[in-house]
Order: structure tokens, then C-alpha cells, then sequence
């Protein structure tokens, strides 16, 4: 069942309403129980289910959010009130059970179904589809399973599970035409929203995530992957290149980097006869134990880039090679890294114009008559914190603008269809095509200017990077500094965050933007509801670091030493398993610093622990970005020190932008006061204003003059 039958699109792409989701749920049971009336009749003597068996009751249910809705309104319809409100009551002791996971590793849980009364099932008629499918040979097993969750899984009988899954699978292509959020959500936790919010109801179907809390985010690969060798074909004279770089032999040192930190037996693992390699060895490690290995694997790049440019190679073979290459970890070094990246943008240059001399040739003559053409490409048009700002210039661009969106990464979300209903053209240029064929369509679209959101930060984008692709390139802010390539023309940038000595940092030509440099547009944030205690916090104040680890470099464990003094307190940072942050957290014990972790949650447990907190200590050298917007729009007080280049500075600038400037500490021993003083932080507090940080026009205004003025 690839397609939706014409029923289940129908109820959720027209004018859904929760009556006709749950009028079409009704039609997709009547389906599911003729096809399993026909299996059952032929397996009576299997079966082992009956009323008042419900260990299979005992755990997290997958559902729909048509499922949920579903129930929601069987509910309301049949539930006397004090039936509710008992419901309400088991739906909130199920969050407490099931809050510590944050919906992650929900199938290892084993919490009892709001809905299970009396070991009988209070919503029989109308239960989730998944339930449905749960038919098991073997209660005894079933009983084990609830006992065990670690080691032994529900026993199903797989034949009614596959007519469950088509069930499943069809609603699941009805829900994405209709552009609604898909995928498997905590059925109790999802169902708590609807019953207490039930206008999260009326937003899901007019397209909102929210439900968002409740997702069930998929299990994360938790082995390392088995070593690859593939023999690196060699191009023969003549050959086109593809553009494809088969880095499956990269895996495991990706793996060992990223996910254990070992980045010596990364490198080491990281060895092939292919110049995709040798670009791969240009890398730095994600965290450091000590400001001195900070500069000794900085040493190490110095070396890794002349032993690249000592060897021999085939310029097509090196292209491909730049799919796996990314110069991001440079950044975290927190120095001021022009001359390598402007010695990398060359090397990048000079092999992307070998290997595709057309699409790296000027592009000559006067532009087309007509409107200004301006394209927008990232990895990551999607829900990120790379580009999704750059829909606010994209949207708000006047009539003289003819408008492209270019959105190369694979995964594609409500924010990607929101670039696709801005633009007047989208495309969609997902990893794995030739890149030279890619590139080619985008060039053929005779852009006056293409504006790069995130060069530098994601893997496989540096193959477009040296190309040229319209007749003016920009650079713009998702990329942390300059890009040092000599095919990006201009930085576009923020007035408030560049200090007057800014444009030294660059090698492209600097462009300050007004206010924040961008038109943020407003989105509503749904911090989840839960309690200190469902983080494992006491009452304590809580002094909350919410950047990842990879931005905690060691020189500011003293700062951060100062504030566990000045408070009693230690600080809560969020361990995201996979950044290599044992190191951070081994190094900051070692330096003295008393630290508390918190699981890495689903963006609305995050908004919510934010709301939680009493101050937001935002990383110095590299700060937070739309996490200090967000977090400034929940009221939430950011403390930042501003240091000399700009990613050190996009606090100081929205502090600024929201009225907050107070919260700007002048040096180390402001910050630490300003953390600590509760008094000093109250009265600025209670004059931020956020709407400065929103829908700001002045940036796009500027932004076109700006491109008029290179253009016409
Ligand atoms: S699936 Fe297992 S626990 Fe559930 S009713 Fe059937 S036999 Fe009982
Ligand atoms: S919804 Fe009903 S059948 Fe499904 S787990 Fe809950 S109590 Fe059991």
C-alpha cells in the first residue's frame, strides 16, 4: 500500500475536521477487523488473547495522531466526568513514568496504559491501530516481556502485525499529503495533549507540530558500524567525474570520532588510496581535554593541509573526495581562522575548477532584464539551526525579486515546505545525484546572486561551495566565520554583532545588516509542561548551559569554576552522547567545575527545562544563535560575555536587539555577578522585550539595496 486510498487523503487533506479523522478511523477498523476476522477464524487454537489478559497493556503505545485524535473524541463522547477525571489523573502519573526517556528508548519501557482499567481496555472500540495488530501464541511470554523489558520484547503474531503495518503505513501517506506531521508518537503522552489542549487538535490539522512533545524518536544506532575497505576506483583518462565520493570506508572513524572522541584512531582507521582520505585527515578533533591540545592538533591541520597539497592527485578523484570533507571543527578552536581558511578555500578552488573548469568560469555579460533573481541553497531548509532564518529574507523579498530556493539535504520537513511555498521556484537536490548535474541546473537558472546559508558546517556541501553559480555569491551567518573562498563575494552579516574591526575577519567583502542582520519569523514555542523533578532536579536554582560541548573550550572552565562558587550551585549542561562530550565533562571535573547532565530531550521538554531555569549561561567565544532568541522569548534571562569575533558576539547583538542589554557582562567577573546577583538580573529581566528580535524588515530592505546596488 504505497498510496493513501482515496478516503483516508480525502479526510485529511479537505477541510479535516476531528470528526471526519475519527469517522475515517472508524472505516480503517472496519477494514482491519474483515481482514483479521479471516485470519482468526482460520487460527483460533493459537490465539492466547482474552478480556482481562493485559500485559501487553504495560508499555508505550506507537500511534498516529489520527489514532490519537480518534480516541480523544471517543472520549469526550463516552467518559462521564468523573471517568475524566480519573483519566486525567492516570495520564499524568503515565508522563511522570515515561518523562525520564524523553522519548527516547520508549520500547524498553514498561509503564501501564492510561487507558487500562480494571486490566480491560476503557476505549475497546476505539483503540490505536498498532493495539490492534497486538495478538500473541503465548501469554506466559507476554507476562515476561512486561517483567523484562530489557531482554525479552512482546511476542506478536506477525501475520496480524503485517495487516496492522499496511493499516498503518497507508495513513501514514494520507497524513503526508494532507502536510500534516507524521511519523509514531507516544500514544499517552499525545493523548494528554489532546485531552487537556484540545485546540492542539484544530492545529495539527491545520499543519502545526503540535504534537511535537510526544514524538517518539527512533532508536539511535548504538554499535559502531563493521569496517569498510571498498577499493576506491580510479578514474580513467577522460572519464566524467560523478560527483559521488563512496564514503562508506569512512564510516567507522566517523563513528569513532563523533561517537567515542578517539579522534587519533579515527585518523588511524581513516587511511585509503584516494585522495578522499588524505582530505578527510584535514580535520580536528570536536573537543579537547586541555587548552595545550588545542594547539597541538592545530599544529597537526597546519600539517595535514601541506601534506595534501605535497601528494599527487587526480583533480576529479579529489572532487569527489570533497563530499566527505567539512572545515567546521576549525571553528570550534574559537580562533580567528582566516589564513587557514583562506589557504582551504584555494585548495577547495583549485580543485573543484580542475575537475569542473565550466562551472567555476565567471559568469560574463550584462544580467537578464527583469526582476533580481536570488536563490537561497543549504543542506538544511529544514528544522535546524543552520538556515531556517533565511525564510525570513526569502518571504519578505518585494516585487523587483524573483525568488529560488535550492534544498540539497535529504531530510524534508514542515520547514523545507515552508521554503517551497515561499520561493517562486524550489528545488530539491537531495544527496546521492551527480553533483555536476546538480550544479549545472542550478547555473542554468541565471541567478543575479545566490546567497550560501551555512557554508562550512555540513558535510557534502563543500563540493558546491568553489562553484560559481551566480553572478554574485553571498555567504551568510548559519556559517560561523568566514569561508576564505575566493568564489564567495560578500559576508552577509549583522551591524550589532561585527565590531568596527570586523571586516578584517573576512576575506570575502563584508555586508552589516541592520538590527540582528536577519527577519526572524515569530513561531510558536510549546515549552512541555513537566517538572523540575522530571529532570532529576531538586528546587535548587537552576543555572542551565544549553550549547553543545563542542563549544565549551577549556579556556572558560574557570569561568564557569567561578559561578559554582558564587552560587553553591552546579551547572546543568545537556550531554549529547553522540558530540564526544565525555572529554568536556571528564575535563571540567578535573578543572574544578561541579556539573550536572541532563539528557539530551525533544525540542519541547528543551523549551520546557527552559523555562525552568533561572539563567541561561550562554557559551563565550561561541554563542548560542536562535537558542538565545528562543530562550529570550520564553523569558528566560541570558547572561553572555561578548568576546572579539562575530560568533562570539550573536548574543551580545540580541540582548541588545530585545532590551536586555544588561545582561551583557563586560568581563569575567560581570558574568559571574550577573549569574549570581538575583537582584541585579530581576530588574532587566522584567524589561525584555522579544518582538525586537522578530520580523525585523529593515535587514530585507537593506539586503535588497544592497543587491541592486552590486547588480544594476
Ligand atoms: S497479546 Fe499477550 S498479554 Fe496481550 S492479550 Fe494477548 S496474550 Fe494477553
Ligand atoms: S489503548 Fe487499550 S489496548 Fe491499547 S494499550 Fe491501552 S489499554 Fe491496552
Amino acid at each position: 500500500m504505497n498510496q493513501p486510498t482515496p478516503d483516508t487523503a480525502a479526510a485529511l487533506i479537505n477541510d479535516p475536521t476531528p470528526a471526519r479523522v475519527s469517522e475515517l478511523l472508524t472505516q480503517i477498523d472496519a477494514r482491519l477487523d474483515q481482514a483479521y476476522s479471516n485470519f482468526d477464524r482460520l487460527n483460533r487454537d493459537r490465539i492466547d488473547c482474552k478480556p482481562g489478559c493485559s500485559h501487553c497493556c504495560h508499555r508505550v503505545v506507537p500511534a498516529q495522531i489520527p489514532d490519537v485524535i480518534r480516541v480523544a473524541e471517543h472520549i469526550r463522547s463516552t467518559f462521564t466526568e468523573d471517568q475524566l477525571a480519573e483519566l486525567k489523573q492516570r495520564l499524568n502519573d503515565y508522563e511522570r513514568a515515561v518523562a525520564p526517556n524523553f522519548g527516547r528508548d520508549l520500547h524498553k519501557l514498561r509503564p501501564t496504559c492510561p487507558l487500562l482499567v480494571n486490566n480491560l481496555c476503557s476505549v475497546y472500540e476505539a483503540r490505536p491501530i498498532r493495539c490492534r495488530g497486538i495478538f500473541s501464541a503465548d501469554a506466559n511470554a507476554c507476562e515476561q516481556a512486561k517483567l523484562h523489558p530489557e531482554s525479552k520484547a512482546f511476542p506478536a503474531l506477525a501475520e496480524r502485525q503485517q495487516i496492522a503495518f499496511a493499516a498503518w503505513t497507508n495513513l501514514e501517506e494520507g497524513i503526508k499529503k494532507g502536510a500534516k506531521s507524521g511519523g509514531a508518537y507516544d500514544f499517552g503522552r499525545a493523548l494528554k495533549i489532546a485531552i487537556e489542549n484540545p485546540e492542539a487538535v484544530q492545529e495539527w490539522l491545520a499543519g502545526e507540530d503540535s504534537f511535537g512533545e510526544a514524538f517518539a524518536t527512533p532508536p539511535v544506532q548504538e554499535s559502531p558500524p563493521a569496517p569498510v575497505r571498498p577499493g576506491q576506483p580510479k578514474y580513467l583518462p577522460g572519464t566524467e567525474p560523478t560527483g559521488r565520493f563512496d564514503i562508506a570506508g569512512l564510516a567507522l572513524p566517523q563513528y569513532i570520532m563523533s561517537r567515542e572522541g578517539n579522534f587519533q584512531k579515527a585518523l588511524d582507521l581513516a587511511q585509503g588510496d584516494h585522495p578522499g582520505y588524505w582530505l578527510w585527515q584535514i580535520r580536528l578533533p570536536m573537543t579537547y581535554s586541555s587548552e595545550a591540545e588545542v594547539l597541538e592538533w592545530r599544529d597537526y591541520y597546519r600539517k595535514a593541509i601541506d601534506r595534501f597539497k605535497e601528494r599527487k592527485w587526480d583533480p576529479r578523484e579529489a572532487y569527489d573526495g570533497l563530499a566527505a570533507y567539512c572545515p567546521q571543527s576549525l571553528s570550534y578552536q574559537q580562533f580567528n581562522n582566516r589564513e587557514i581558511l583562506e589557504e582551504l578555500g584555494a585548495l577547495t578552488f583549485k580543485i573543484t575548477s580542475e575537475a569542473l573548469p565550466d562551472l567555476t568560469a565567471p559568469i560574463e555579460g550584462k544580467r537578464r532584464e527583469g526582476k533580481i533573481r536570488v536563490g537561497y541553497i543549504s543542506r538544511s531548509l529544514r528544522h535546524s539551526s543552520c538556515s531556517p532564518w533565511g525564510l525570513g529574507w526569502l518571504k519578505n523579498h518585494g516585487p523587483e525579486f524573483e525568488t529560488y530556493a535550492f534544498h540539497m539535504g535529504d531530510v524534508v520537513d514542515r520547514t523545507t515546505e515552508q521554503f517551497r511555498q515561499a520561493a517562486d521556484h524550489f528545488y530539491h537536490l537531495p544527496p546521492g545525484q551527480p553533483v555536476p548535474n546538480q550544479a549545472q541546473l542550478i547555473r542554468s537558472q541565471d541567478l543575479d546572486a545566490l546567497i550560501f546559508l551555512d557554508v562550512g558546517v555540513n558535510t557534502g556541501t563543500a563540493q558546491f561551495d568553489a562553484l560559481r553559480l551566480a553572478r554574485v555569491q553571498c555567504a551568510a551567518w548559519g556559517g560561523p566565520e568566514t569561508t576564505g573562498l575566493p568564489t564567495m563575494d560578500y559576508y552577509l552579516s549583522s551591524e550589532l554583532m561585527e565590531d568596527p574591526t570586523g571586516d578584517e575577519e573576512y576575506s570575502e567583502k563584508l555586508i552589516r545588516l541592520p538590527g540582528i542582520g536577519v527577519c526572524f519569523l515569530r513561531e510558536k514555542l510549546r515549552p512541555s509542561t513537566l517538572f523540575k523533578s522530571d529532570f532529576g532536579l531538586g528546587d535548587e536554582p537552576l543555572y542551565l548551559s544549553t550549547q553543545p560541548p563542542l563549544k565549551l573550550a577549556p579556556q572558560w572552565d574557570e569561568l564557569y569554576r567561578r559561578i559554582n562558587e558564587a552560587t553553591g550551585q552546579p551547572i546543568s549542561f545537556i550531554d549529547r552522547k553522540r558530540t564526544a562530550s565525555q572529554k568536556v565533562w571528564d575535563r571540567m571535573e578535573r578543572n574544578g567545575v561541579k556539573i550536572r547532565l541532563l539528557p539530551l530531550l525533544n525540542i519541547h521538554d528543551y523549551f520546557g527545562l527552559i523555562k525552568l531555569a533561572d539563567v541561561v549561561l550562554d557559551s563565550p567565544g561561541w554563542n548560542g544563535g536562535i537558542t538565545t532568541i528562543q530562550t529570550l522569548t520564553m523569558g528566560t534571562p541570558v547572561v553572555t560575555l561578548p568576546t572579539e569575533l562575530k560568533r562570539g558576539r550573536h548574543s551580545l547583538a540580541m540582548l541588545q536587539a530585545s532590551n536586555a542589554p544588561g545582561l551583557v557582562a563586560r568581563d569575567i567577573d560581570d558574568y559571574v555577578d550577573l549569574v549570581a546577583n538575583v537582584d541585579r538580573r530581576r530588574s532587566v529581566v522584567a524589561n525584555i522585550d522579544p518582538n525586537g528580535l522578530y520580523e525585523d524588515m529593515r535587514p530585507v530592505r537593506a539586503l535588497e539595496d544592497f543587491l541592486k546596488s552590486v547588480l544594476t
